[in-house]
């Protein structure tokens, strides 16, 4: 019989991220269909922690185990992993399931390696057969999905975001078991955390819609000139408005290197792709983009896709759009943030 364990650092404030909340839907769901027991291990500060506790006291946990305590709150790989470790030994799980964060990334791995276990990491889906627990990851840079199972034990799945409902149901109390965890030896010093403003950060994994810029943007335009100022206000304010995330082409933000002008926020961590990301977002928006294949295969989890291209022949013509709008999207954009500032 498995035992389920799922994991997760809790936010200060004692918040659980919406990833969070989809990977503990996804560890309730496997128990049930698994006809087992689901413990939820917590890490963080100790108020934080009973507060995400209660939070979820309706998910059918069996078992609440926290590692709790200043220096477990933060990140850093000698703490996060001496915490999953002794989680993941108290209850006894034979498989773990932590949403795939960079912070859990870390640490996962070695406490397999402590555990004996195995990891599979970017998980995107779970299933059942004759009774086993299987996972399903991409290979090869999105082309090849596979299905596997393991017979080792346990066995650390780091699950993708998008993957699950996030969960909702009953706060209440939950009774949670502290455990008593040594520190390990310090060598890093958490100071604090910098993080850029808000409006600042463009890449907004929970946002609705991932709106997407092309190289079109920097192009020389029908009056033979170019518009970099203007595309980048264009861009800027309807990410303002909409508080979608920004995706960018690979020759867009390849300009930069080239030394042409280019849009300021945009960086290769916006580039979707092949040899980019492979964003989750209920919708997306192309603009000034030609839908290239080594593009497009990033859309794969975008469920509604839409585009705005001068050219009736571009690549969303193809199949790859839902909707193709052939007009300028100087124009277009310009009158959808019109209308945005409407209300
Ligand atoms: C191995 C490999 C890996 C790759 N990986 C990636 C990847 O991860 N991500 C990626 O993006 N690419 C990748 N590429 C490159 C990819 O093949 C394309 O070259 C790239 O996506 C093209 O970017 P683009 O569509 O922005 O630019 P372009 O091909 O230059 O298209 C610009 C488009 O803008 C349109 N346009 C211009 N002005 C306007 C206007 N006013 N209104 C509306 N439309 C306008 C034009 O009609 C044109 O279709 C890869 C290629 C290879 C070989």
């Amino acid at each position: 019989m498995e035992k389920i364990l799922y994991l997760t650092q809790v936010e200060p404030g004692g918040e659980l991220s919406s990833f969070a909340l989809e990977v503990l839907s996804g560890a309730g769901r496997l128990a049930r269909d698994l006809g087992c027991e689901l413990a939820v291990g917590l890490v963080g500060a100790k108020a934080d922690v009973q507060a995400a506790a209660d939070s979820v006291a309706g998910c059918g946990a069996a078992a609440f185990l926290a590692v709790t305590g200043d220096e477990f709150a933060v990140s850093r790989h000698a703490t996060d992993a001496a915490a999953f470790e002794a989680l993941a030994r108290n209850a006894e799980a034979t498989i773990v399931l932590a949403p795939g964060t960079s912070r859990a990334a870390r640490a996962m791995p070695g406490v397999a390696e402590r555990l004996n276990g195995r990891i599979d990491s970017h998980i995107t889906g779970t299933a059942i057969t004759d009774g086993r627990p299987e996972v399903e990851r991409w290979f090869y840079r999105q082309r090849m999905m596979g299905r596997l199972t393991r017979s080792q034990r346990p066995w650390l799945w780091l699950v993708d975001s998008g993957v699950f409902d996030a969960w909702e149901g009953e706060a209440g109390g939950a009774t949670l078991e502290a455990l008593d965890v040594p520190l390990p030896e310090l060598r890093t010093r958490v100071v604090g955390v910098e993080s850029p403003a808000a409006e600042e950060q463009t890449i907004r994994p929970d946002a609705e819609l991932l709106f997407v810029a092309g190289a079109g943007w920097t192009k020389k335009q029908a009056d033979g000139s170019t518009h970099v100022k203007e595309a980048e206000t264009i861009i800027h304010d309807f990410l303002e408005t909409t508080g979608a995330s920004l995706g960018s082409s690979k020759s867009l933000v390849d300009q930069a290197g080239e030394g042409q002008e280019v849009i300021s926020f945009m960086s290769h961590m916006n580039q979707v792709g092949q040899t980019g990301s492979t964003p989750r977002h209920p919708k997306g928006l192309a603009t000034c983009c030609h839908g290239e294949e080594p593009h497009v295969v990033g859309w794969r989890f975008i469920k509604e896709r839409r585009a705005v291209n001068l050219d009736p022949g571009c690549g969303w013509a193809q199949g790859k759009a839902d909707v193709l709008y052939v007009a300028d999207a100087f124009e277009v954009m310009r009158r959808v943030n019109e209308l945005l500032k409407q209300g």
